[in-house]
């Protein structure tokens, strides 16, 4: 049977330990979808690889495709290694939940290049917002959390998802569209109001503007109005794709409890050494 090269850029969605020196890595590339790769050896000291083939780094990787579906790393070239994001574990936490998102919503060889871009792009703003976000402690886990949902419903946008906004998903009309229903798949009116839940207006308009903006530019919105966008969106996902995704934020940097930004966070979260099968489980299942 041929052997093929592949050659690919590639985000590293997770890296998984395998065997003595081995690493199973979820790559999310721009026209293979989602792919599961081997790298040989690459925990050894002298592995050629060196660093590169950790989580959130975007490469040019070379892989050779035999019978199997898992493919054979060969060689990786760093095109960003989003080093500053590196540093702080909120920036951490939020590029894993987005690489999270990504590899449930987009977990088939399906290619969507726009999805491999947004990822790229949100990598790519992580890393820029680091320097900045120190000092802004206060304002930012809320925007942080608009950024997160910010790119979930551009997810959605790209998976064919995004909510109806215009006007009620039921019955089109357009006035008094105070409620959300996942199952109808957008905002709803009073009469088809059913199993939705209320929906205030800066929500609604979070939503339009969080997917009419570019990602850098996502809109603010007040704490309870995240927590009905962030709703909206699990109810979509649970109605039409199944797919439940972990929370979009972290716990938030509170100052009030006396525990600085960052505590129990310290762990590389999600993307780094969760055993297969149990994605993210360091953060699921510190919720409780
Ligand atoms: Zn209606």
């Amino acid at each position: 049977m041929a052997v093929r090269a592949v050659k690919t850029e590639a985000v590293v969605l997770r890296s998984i330990r395998y065997g003595e020196a081995d690493r199973i890595l979820h790559l999310y590339t721009p026209a293979r979808g989602r792919v599961s790769a081997i790298a040989k050896g690459v925990r050894r000291t002298r592995s050629r690889f060196g660093g590169r083939l950790e989580p959130f780094f975007r490469l040019r990787i070379e892989l050779h495709e035999g019978r199997g579906e898992l493919l054979t790393v060969t060689g990786a070239q760093t095109i960003d290694a989003h080093p500053r994001l590196r540093g702080d574990a909120h920036a951490l936490d939020a590029a894993a939940r987005a690489c999270d998102a990504v590899g449930r919503l987009f977990e088939t060889s399906e290619p969507h290049p726009g999805v491999f871009n947004l990822l790229c792009r949100k990598l790519a703003l992580l890393d820029q917002q680091v320097a900045a976000s120190q000092h802004a402690e206060v304002d930012g886990a809320l925007s942080a959390r608009a950024d997160a949902l910010a790119f979930r419903l551009k997810l959605l946008l790209a998976a064919g998802l995004a909510p109806h906004l215009g006007a009620c998903a039921c019955c089109g009309e357009r006035e008094q569209l105070a409620y959300f229903s996942g199952a109808a798949g957008g905002v709803v009116c009073g009469a088809c109001e059913g199993e939705a839940f209320a929906l205030d207006p800066d929500a609604h308009g979070f939503m339009a503007q969080a997917l009419a903006r570019p990602l850098a530019d996502a809109p603010d919105a007040s704490d309870r109005a995240l927590g009905q966008v962030e709703r909206a969106i699990s109810e979509t996902l649970a109605h039409h794709a199944q797919v439940r995704l972990m929370p979009a934020a972290g716990p938030a940097r509170r100052g009030v409890s006396g525990r600085p930004a960052g505590a129990g966070a310290r762990t590389p979260p999600a993307g780094h050494e969760s055993p297969p099968g149990t994605p993210a489980a360091g953060i699921v299942g510190r919720r409780g």
